[in-house]
Formats: C-alpha cells, sequence, structure tokens
C-alpha cells in the first residue's frame, strides 16, 4: 500500500462520502457495556479493554453472553440505551444540508437502527437517510461502488483494508480496536472528519 498524504491534504465533498454506523455514528460500545451491566450483572469491562473488533477475543465473557448482547442491540437500539458519539449528529446534520446521507452497515436488519437514526437526526428529511445493511462487511464494497460513495468512515480495520483493495477510500475512525499501524487516513472523532470536509 503506498502511504496517503496527510489528512488536512485532501477535502470530502457532502457527496462523495458514506458512514458505518457503529462505532462510528453510534457509541455501540458503551451500550454494550450498558447491557452486560445491566441485564447479565457483568460489571467488569472497561472500552479500553476492548481491543478487537471480535469481543471474545479480548474480554473473558461467554461467547454465548456476548451473542445475546450483540442480538439485543441490533434489535432494539433505543432499549439498549444506544446513544450518538460526540459530534457525530452535528456533523451530518451540515452534510445532509449539501447532499443525502448514506449509511451502510453490516447489521443484518435495517429497520430499527433506521429508526433510531430517523429520530437522532430529526429535523433531516426521511428521505434523505439511505441505509443499506448489507448483513456482511464483505458486501460494503460492491455497495459503496453502487452508490458511488468513495470515501467511507468505518471502524473495522479490516474492512477498511478491504475498501483500500478495492480502489475505495476508506477512513479509519480511531477507535481501541483499530490501533496498529496502516497507511490509511485516520480520524480520531468526528471534529477531525469535519475539517476534511468541503462544505
Ligand atoms: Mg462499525
Amino acid at each position: 500500500m503506498k502511504l496517503h498524504q496527510k489528512n488536512t491534504m485532501i477535502k470530502i465533498k457532502p457527496h462523495q462520502i458514506a458512514f458505518d454506523i457503529d462505532g462510528v455514528v453510534a457509541d455501540t460500545m458503551s451500550s454494550f457495556i450498558g447491557i452486560a451491566k445491566k441485564e447479565f450483572g457483568i460489571n467488569s469491562i472497561r472500552k479500553e479493554q476492548i481491543t478487537s473488533y471480535w469481543l471474545e477475543e479480548c474480554l473473558n465473557i461467554p461467547e454465548d453472553i456476548i451473542g445475546a448482547i450483540i442480538n439485543r442491540i441490533l434489535a432494539d437500539p433505543f432499549g439498549t440505551a444506544l446513544e450518538p458519539l460526540p459530534g457525530a449528529i452535528e456533523t451530518l446534520k451540515l452534510i445532509a444540508q449539501h447532499s443525502p446521507l448514506y449509511f451502510v452497515t453490516a447489521r443484518p436488519i435495517r429497520e430499527p437502527i433506521e429508526e433510531w437514526l430517523r429520530q437522532k437526526l430529526a429535523g433531516v428529511s426521511p428521505d434523505k437517510i439511505k441505509i443499506e445493511a448489507t448483513g456482511q462487511h464483505s458486501l460494503k464494497p460492491q455497495v459503496l461502488k453502487e452508490i458511488g460513495r468513495p470515501y467511507f468512515l468505518e471502524d473495522h480495520l479490516e474492512t477498511c483494508h478491504a475498501l483500500y483493495e478495492h480502489g475505495l477510500k476508506p477512513i479509519v475512525f480511531d477507535q481501541p480496536w483499530n490501533q496498529g499501524k496502516t497507511p490509511l487516513y485516520r480520524v480520531h472523532g468526528w471534529g477531525e472528519l469535519k475539517a476534511m470536509l468541503e462544505l
């Protein structure tokens, strides 16, 4: 892979970018930690401990419990107290003034997260909030090509690398589980992304 220029050297137009949801727009890990505590009595998880995207690799919790918590979050964003990450809604609303918003998620079902996004993005017309739920990470490159949005904000490092291999322009959204060297663009929060946008 060739080393990219610094983040500040690029300017992204609103119609050129799409977004992952979990770990990027939504603070899914806090929701995970909250449900683990409230419904399973597990008080020991800290966000910094989550150093792998695959939770069973970094948390000492039975796999079936991890699966049960994830299913709760997928089915019921409101009931699991899913909240946006700082700055996400403000920046997305700015982008929506210029272009429809596109979200591409590996979630298998669209409706619950669509309802959540529509509520959190109140004031943005629902027909400007477009969501593709692929069910699989590996389908994201194809979807992004079809919708014609090369830039993609994503927290899953392997997906970022796959997008790059497909000639797309992933931007890693910095999280404890995507550390490690990568030549790709990386932002530490929505403020840095906002600075890369041509609004
Ligand atoms: Mg994600």
